[in-house]
């Protein structure tokens, strides 16, 4: 239902939160949040079902500590609302995590093309696309292509932000059908599908196409269609208050 994320040089779980409070006008019914930090040896992840203060006090018990992060307000579509469905969504290695807004019509056909040996760990129509990305960079693609070739396998709607468990340099983003923005702060940039959840951070966005990628990092953001061919796009200033 809502998406945020955040690369700069500030701790990222309180601009994640902040986020995806102002998010929660929209309803949802869980929310979580997936922090990369090279430092540490695992993907920091907190998930829970219910109101975005759950996710606060679980926030605070643990602590996740990184500059780079992606959260989630879920309104579930296939699968219960529950912690287990609760995105992020995170590969079989866990190397991926991934948050996604929309439906995804052909995940059953997309399940018995590619992931018949695979143990699904949720029962939501968004897992499949981060199996399929890992599978993918296991069978050698370069992450980036591997992220482009799985979404132009989907069917329906989306809007992605995506982690990859081994750089804290970049968040992958893609959208067809649901809104998505990039918005470019000081030292920062952002991805949210609403930008009042990061008019905290900047008021200057960049709007997505359906089709298109965009590779986010701490000093700039790269857009490309899913063949891979580069975009050029001019931000706008959002006239709105925090
Ligand atoms: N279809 C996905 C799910 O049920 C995403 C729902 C949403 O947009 O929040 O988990």
């Amino acid at each position: 239902c809502g998406i945020v994320g955040y690369i700069g040089t500030e701790s990222v779980k309180d601009i994640l939160l902040k986020g995806l409070e102002k998010l929660e006008y929209r309803g949802y019914d869980s929310a979580g949040l997936a922090i990369v930090d090279e430092k540490r040896e695992d993907l920091q992840l907190v998930k829970e079902k219910g109101r975005i203060a759950s996710l606060r006090d679980e926030v605070e018990k643990t602590k996740p500590e990184g500059t780079c992060g992606i959260g989630h307000t879920r309104w579930a579509t296939h699968g219960a609302p529950s912690a287990r469905n609760a995105h992020p969504h995170q590969s079989e290695t866990k190397r991926f995590t991934l948050v996604h807004n929309g439906v995804i019509e052909n995940y059953e056909s997309l399940i018995e093309a590619y992931l018949s040996d695979v143990d699904l760990r949720s029962e939501t129509d968004t897992e499949v696309i981060i199996q399929i990305m890992e599978r993918f960079v296991s069978e050698g693609l370069a992450v980036n292509e591997a992220f482009r070739k799985t979404l132009s396998l989907l069917k329906g709607s989306y809007a992605i932000a995506l982690l990859d468990g081994e750089s804290d340099d970049r968040i992958y983003v893609g959208k067809n059908k649901s809104p998505l923005l990039v918005g470019m702060g000081e030292d920062a940039n952002v991805v949210a599908s609403d930008s009042m959840a990061m008019l905290h951070i900047t008021k200057t966005f960049v709007e997505l196409m359906d089709e298109e990628v965009v590779t986010v990092t701490r000093d700039g953001i790269w857009i490309q269609d899913l063949d891979g061919n580069e975009v050029q796009r001019e931000p706008f200033t959002a006239e709105l208050d925090e």
